[in-house]
Formats: C-alpha cells, sequence, structure tokens
C-alpha cells in the first residue's frame, strides 16, 4: 500500500511510497484512511528538525490528524464495518508515570509517551491504518471528512477543560474571551468557547482571506490590532500563536482574577525589554494564572467528538481551504498564506 513516509531528522527525506500492509501489533481493528490534516508538527518533521522512527526502523509514516473507515472492527471493538473513526495520537509511557498510569498521558510526566506519527509509531499518512480498539474515537457519521478535525478539536477542549479548572479555584463567572490566532486551533478554540456560551473575540494579523468572515459567522468579533489595543479585559486568553509580544501583552490585559492559557509554541524571536517584573506584579495584583496545555487524553477525545458533533457543519467546512491526494503531499506541506486546514485525501468519504 502507499504511505507518506519520513526519515526523521533528515530534511527533504519525505516520500510517497510502497510500504507492507499495517502491522498487526499496532491494534485489530483494521482502517481505510479517508483523510489527514497537516499540521506545523508534520512541516517541522518534514524538514528535519524533529521525529523518530519506530524501533529497528529507518522510516516513520507521518500523520497524526487523522480520519478513517473501519474496514475489519476485529473481535473486540464493538465497532462495525463502515464507522468513522479518528486515532488517538499520544500511547502512555511504559514505566507508567503516575499520570500514564491513571489514563492521563497528556500530562505524561517523564516524557517516555509514543505519539503516532510523531514519535516511534507510524502514523496515519497510508491507505490502510492498525489501531488497538481503546484507541479509536467513533464520530458522528454525519460530520463526513470534517471528522478529520477531531484532532486539532482535542488540543482545545483540554485547554478549556483546564482553563475553566484553574478559574473556578475562586468564585468566578468568565463572560469574555480572547483568542490570539485564527488558524485551525485558534478557531477551533473559539468555537469551543462560544459553544459555552461565552463572548469570543478572536484577534489575527490578517486583515483580509477568509478568517474574518469565518469568525463573524460563529457569532464572534474579529481583530486584526494587537492585544494591547483589543479594549477590554477579558476573563480568559487562549493564546495559540506562540509569539512573545502577543504572549506579554495578554497577561497584561487580562481581566481580574483571568486566566491565560498557552497552547502554541514558538521559538526564540527577540523579546525587546520584556518587563518581567511588571507583568508579574499585574498578575499578582489580578490574581492572574498562566497555565500551558499540550496534547489530549482520551476524556478530551470524546469531549472533543461531542463538540465537533453539536458544531454547524457548513461552518467547520470552512475551515478545511485545501485538500490534496497523496502524491501531491508535498503542496499539503507547503501551506499557502490563507490557508487555514489542509489536509490529504486519501479516498472519497
Ligand atoms: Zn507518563
Amino acid at each position: 500500500m502507499k504511505a507518506i513516509t519520513v526519515e526523521p531528522k533528515k530534511a527533504g527525506s519525505a516520500e510517497l511510497e510502497n510500504v507492507p500492509e499495517p502491522d498487526v501489533r499496532n491494534g485489530s481493528v483494521l482502517v481505510e484512511a479517508i483523510a489527514v490534516g497537516v499540521c506545523g508538527t508534520d512541516v517541522e518533521i518534514a524538514e528535519g528538525r524533529y521525529g523518530w522512527a519506530p524501533p529497528g526502523k529507518t522510516r516513520l509514516v507521518l500523520g497524526h490528524e487523522s480520519l478513517g473507515r473501519v474496514v475489519d472492527p476485529g473481535p473486540t471493538s464493538g465497532l462495525k464495518k463502515g464507522d468513522l473513526v479518528v486515532g488517538i495520537v499520544r500511547r502512555p509511557d511504559p514505566v507508567p508515570c503516575p499520570n500514564c498510569a491513571v489514563g492521563e498521558w497528556d500530562m505524561c510526566r517523564n516524557g517516555q509517551y509514543t505519539e503516532r506519527g510523531i514519535k516511534q509509531i507510524d502514523g496515519y499518512m497510508s491507505e490502510r491504518w492498525r489501531i488497538e480498539p481503546e484507541y479509536a474515537i467513533k464520530v458522528d457519521p454525519t460530520l463526513g471528512i470534517l471528522g478529520v478535525l477531531l484532532e486539532p478539536t482535542t488540543v482545545v477542549t483540554k485547554a478549556w477543560e483546564h482553563t475553566l479548572a484553574v478559574g473556578q479555584r475562586a468564585f468566578w463567572e468568565p463572560r469574555t474571551a480572547l483568542v490570539t490566532g485564527a488558524g485551525p486551533i485558534g478557531l477551533l478554540g473559539a468555537l469551543l468557547g462560544v459553544q459555552l456560551g461565552l463572548e469570543v473575540h478572536v484577534l489575527d494579523r490578517s486583515q483580509s482571506g477568509p478568517k474574518p468572515e469565518i469568525v463573524r459567522a460563529l457569532g464572534a468579533t474579529y481583530h486584526s490590532c494587537s492585544v494591547a489595543d483589543v479594549g477590554f479585559a477579558p476573563d480568559v486568553v487562549l493564546e495559540c500563536t506562540g509569539v512573545g509580544q502577543v504572549i506579554s501583552e495578554s497577561i497584561s490585559i487580562l481581566g481580574a482574577s483571568g486566566v491565560v492559557c498557552l497552547t502554541g509554541v514558538g521559538h526564540g524571536g527577540s523579546v525587546p525589554k520584556f518587563p518581567s517584573a511588571d507583568v508579574a506584579s499585574s498578575a499578582v495584583l489580578k490574581n492572574n494564572v498562566l497555565i500551558g496545555s499540550v496534547n489530549a487524553n482520551k476524556r478530551h477525545w470524546y469531549k472533543g467528538a461531542e463538540a465537533l458533533a453539536r458544531a454547524d457543519r457548513a461552518w467547520l467546512a470552512r475551515l478545511i481551504t485545501g485538500r490534496q491526494r497523496p502524491e501531491d503531499f508535498a503542496k499539503a506541506l507547503g501551506r499557502g498564506p490563507g490557508d487555514i486546514k489542509v489536509v490529504i485525501q486519501f479516498a472519497e468519504v
């Protein structure tokens, strides 16, 4: 079968190649791939900056934002042939650490977890893949190809869950949320904020393209100014850019008792005179909390699938701005400026 593979840490090594049928050790459920979303992590792996092949192999099948159709449910899954499923990405570490032991592999303490398509387990960019029944999440069949948005949705499902849990350390009635960055994570985070009943604002540097209208269609407010100029003090900032200045300004404008949740992973950059002490004073005097959030555990996959099932299909469809054939995977990895989510489509839904 065909698969998109890469030799990790070797730039430009991504190829569409013929590989053996999926290894039965990866699970008793056999799935036909429908689509796989591409994100910044895939681009980094293809650029040779990140990624680990499975033990004893030199190449890794890429892809962690899956959607597929069950071909053979196996003896124990409870799934049916034809069900649409998405595969969980992370697997607990083998020790396991206390968090992995209780199923919170997203909070792994020792970093020895593995991840499909990223770290030591083949991913989902192959015509067929196998999965353990307990890591296959069934999605609402009416979502169709939109089920490929589940993985990024789980990331913001966890971020919102932790943000609300932290906020509730005291009496707290959040009303407004600012989401910084209108990529897939930001827009899905905004969707969840609207579903929570919050007044949602989304900030992005784009002044044209599809993002402003997509935000308005959600019933949220779009800003293309700096964070410092949004003109209100949000109860929550969901930070999805990883940009230093956006982060420091988010802390500065946050409302009393507010929470900043960081989900963006930036790299270096200049931090001109970052006023650490002033930002800290502002946080002290407003009882602010700054949290980081990464990945998701099974509860977030379940809740994320529910959130997608509730969402407006036409709105979700606007997030998928490109579909490429496996042969054209390089086009999917080199996203255009107006792109939100590009997927590689292996089969029709
Ligand atoms: Zn662990």
